[in-house]
C-alpha cells in the first residue's frame, strides 16, 4: 500500500520528504517546475515503495500509508495518484 500525502501539507510544503525518500517519487521537489504553483506535494502510487521514511519525518503528520488514511482525507489517495495521470 502506497503512502499518501494528506491536507495537512498544504500551505507548509517543507519538502523534508523529498529529502528522504530513496526512490525519489514525491514531486514536485524544490527545483522543480510547478512547485511554487502546487498546493501541496504528491506521491507516485507507483513508485513507493512502501518504506515510511517520510512519513517519519514530516512535521504535520502529513503522510499516512493507503489503508490508514484518515476518513476525512480519503479523497487524497485519488489526489495523489492524479498527478501523476
Ligand atoms: S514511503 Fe518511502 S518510498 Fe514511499 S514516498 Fe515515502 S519515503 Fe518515498
Ligand atoms: S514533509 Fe510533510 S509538510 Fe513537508 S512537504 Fe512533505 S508532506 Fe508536506
Amino acid at each position: 500500500m502506497p503512502y499518501v500525502i494528506c491536507e495537512p501539507c498544504i500551505g507548509v510544503k517543507d519538502t523534508a520528504c523529498t529529502d528522504v525518500c530513496p526512490v525519489d517519487c514525491i514531486h514536485p521537489k524544490r527545483d522543480e517546475d510547478g512547485f511554487e504553483a502546487a498546493e501541496q506535494l504528491y506521491i507516485n502510487p507507483d513508485e513507493c515503495i512502501e518504506c515510511g521514511a517520510c512519513s517519519s519525518v514530516c512535521p504535520v503528520e502529513a503522510i499516512y500509508e493507503d489503508s490508514d488514511v484518515p476518513d476525512k482525507w480519503q479523497s487524497y489517495i485519488q489526489k495523489n495518484a492524479a498527478h501523476y495521470q
